[in-house]
């Protein structure tokens, strides 16, 4: 007896030992978060140091380069065609859900109900509906629509094209926008390239690998920076504790439409594509996912993302090569639906009610801004500028919500990186026959030589 049960406990200190190995990184990293927390208690009135982002964040911008043009030019442009219509319509589609899904929670909740004394109340710079509740002018919004919304979405629009533009450089000093826009072109033009390009490829090939093998050793680092982040985050948190009323609803608002989309709409859409469990899914990307919480940077989060994914996920490099990159800087559906739910708080704050057509330029501007938001901290709060102006609501009413931006960017940015996780799954699902025959015309020509 002594000895079975001898040999079960041997099995199971066994099982433990793998699973640590398994998880190491999960784990150290679940650590952090919760040593962070402990130590921001403890420790709140140091200032602490948020090196972990600059450290990752100096690789991204080599890591979209490498990965896109060895990406794009590995594919055949018919394949990377497809592919890239694909990513497009997951991110379209998804991002219109993320503010649909933001409209009703903010319309339903209305968490800023109530404050007809507001000192910053209606502005009027458009006619307020007098309709209480904004979907009664659902037959009526054609008329609706004036001038004055249309010009300013294709403001707004061009806006988002400018950010496009190579040339012109963002406010972080980083255009990734405009990288990735290049990184493909330059991709395409060396794929076509037959023998004359191998030495390109080869090269961009090479540095993605060495890039990847500089965040294997950089990930290791990755729970300390994120200990000191939250830390450091809890040593400023003053303010969040007297955060009740309109602003507790909004957070709720966020909150509440963040975990439908996350957790609801985006497993059940990569369950129904590819009949995959989609939470094994989430599970392989915890570590992205913490990271994310941890650094509210979708872009600084990438190099950890394209681990999960192609480790732990096991998708392929080709689809994480050239899908996540351009998913991390465009596809953002945690933003959009926050910008969503932000501006029509505001003007429920501001007593105004919104038409139809103001919400229907509301979603088409927050898209817009979501595409045009970069991957860093709070990027979300700076694009705002254009859903608020596109319905004439006040710009300075930003301030309103900055008590809790720290928090929800936290939240959007995990969500984001979800979006494009699961973008990346999807996408590889729906390309796996153009993957196939593009494997077998590389063993063919593998026996020819
Ligand atoms: N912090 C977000 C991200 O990196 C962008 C935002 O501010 O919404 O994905």
């Amino acid at each position: 007896v002594s000895g079975s049960r001898r040999k079960m406990g041997s099995i199971t200190r066994e099982r433990v030992k793998t699973f640590l190995q398994r998880n190491t990184f999960v784990i150290f990293t679940v650590a952090a978060v919760a040593l962070g927390v402990v130590l921001g208690f403890a420790l709140r009135p140091h200032n602490l140091s948020i090196r972990e982002v600059k450290m990752l964040q100096m690789l991204v911008l080599l890591l979209i380069v490498s990965s896109l043009v060895t990406g794009i030019s590995s594919l055949d442009s018919k394949a990377s065609g497809k592919m890239g219509i694909r990513a497009i319509v997951y991110y379209m589609v998804t991002t219109f859900i993320a503010v649909f899904i933001g409209i009703v929670m903010v319309i339903i909740i209305r968490p800023g109900k109530g404050s007809r004394d507001s000192p910053v109340a209606s502005s009027g710079s458009i006619e307020p509906v007098q309709a209480a509740d904004a979907f009664l002018d659902l037959i009526r919004w054609e008329e609706k629509i004036c001038f004055h919304q249309i010009y300013t979405i294709l403001q707004s629009i061009q806006e988002t094209v400018e950010e496009v533009v190579p040339v012109s450089g963002s406010s972080n000093g980083v255009n990734a926008l405009g990288l990735v826009v290049f990184s493909m072109c330059f991709g395409l033009v060396i794929g076509n390239m037959k023998q004359q390009g191998q030495a390109l490829r080869d090269f961009f090939d090479c540095l993605n690998e060495a890039i990847m093998r500089m965040v294997a050793i950089i990930i290791w680092y990755a729970p300390v920076g994120i200990l000191f982040l939250i830390a450091g985050k809890i040593v400023e948190m003053k303010d969040l504790a007297q955060v009740g009323g309109q602003l507790g609803m909004y957070t709720v608002s966020v909150i509440v439409g963040l975990l439908i989309h996350g957790l609801f709409v985006l497993p059940l859409l990569f369950f129904v594509v590819t009949k995959k469990n989609p939470f094994t899914f989430i599970a392989g990307l915890l570590q992205a996912l913490i990271t994310a919480l941890g650094t509210s940077s979708s872009s600084a989060t990438l190099p950890i993302t394209f681990r999960c994914l192609e480790e732990n996920n096991h998708v392929d490099k080709r689809v994480t090569r050239f899908v996540l990159p351009v998913g991390a800087t465009i596809n953002m559906d945690g933003t959009a639906l926050y910008e969503a739910v932000a501006a029509i708080f505001i003007a429920q704050v501001n007593d105004m009610d919104l038409n139809f057509g103001q919400i229907l330029t509301i979603s088409i501007t927050a898209t817009a801004a979501s595409i045009g938001a970069a991957g860093i901290p709070q990027a979300g709060l700076v694009t705002m500028v254009i859903v608020l102006t596109s319905v004439g609501l006040p710009t300075e009413d930003i301030t309103l919500i900055i008590a809790v931006d720290w928090f929800l960017d936290r939240l959007r940015t995990t969500t984001n990186v979800l979006g494009d996780s699961f973008g990346a799954g999807i996408v590889e699902h729906l390309s796996r026959l153009e993957l196939q025959s593009q494997d077998v015309e590389i063993s063919n020509s593998v026996i020819e030589e």
